[in-house]
């Protein structure tokens, strides 16, 4: 039951943080231990078994996952919610603090928070299917949003910001 999140941990890649202010690390090390936190919910860990089991992915596929304390980016600019690649290494990067602190503004403290939660699920929920479906971008996304609808189905519903927030992880 528990051997996925054994194999989990926070990747924190020091010499990389030495190029932050005091005032990012603290913000990106936050972000990190609730991402964390939320993916190690028992809730959540329970689902994430089942969609092995639905899907018929193996727990020795997937090697690790770590949670990455700086943000990934991509030449082009864009940020990376996830990755994995084909021998089941799964890795989740943070949304960027400018990014966050413009939703602050919009959101609030409280949706931000519910956002990065809710990002951080669709992103490892995402990740573990590219173990099955490596390259296979559109049945991902299309099962992701499926999975990802069952699990919330019973959480935040009577919530609109949640519900707005949901909308904003799937916009593209
Ligand atoms: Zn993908």
């Amino acid at each position: 039951m528990n051997i996925l999140f054994n194999k989990m941990e926070i990747s924190v890649h020091a010499e990389k943080l030495v190029e932050h202010s005091e005032k990012h690390v603290d913000f990106y090390m936050k972000y990190a231990f609730t991402v964390f936190e939320t993916l190690q919910e028992p809730q959540f860990r329970k689902f994430l078994h089942w969609i092995l089991r639905n899907e018929k992915i193996r727990q020795d596929e997937v090697k690790d996952v770590e949670v990455v304390v700086l943000p990934f980016q991509k030449k082009n600019g864009n940020g990376l919610a996830g990755r994995c690649n084909s021998r089941g290494e799964i890795r989740i990067y943070p949304k960027r603090i400018d990014f966050c602190r413009k939703l602050i503004r919009k959101c609030g403290k409280k949706g931000v928070h519910s956002y990065i939660k809710h990002r951080a699920r669709a992103a490892l929920i995402h990740e573990l299917l590219h173990v099955k479906y490596l390259n296979d971008e559109e049945k991902v996304r299309k099962l992701t949003r499926k999975y990802f609808n069952i699990f919330t189905k019973h959480r935040d519903v009577q919530n609109p910001d949640a519900s707005n927030l949901l909308k904003m992880l799937f916009k593209h």
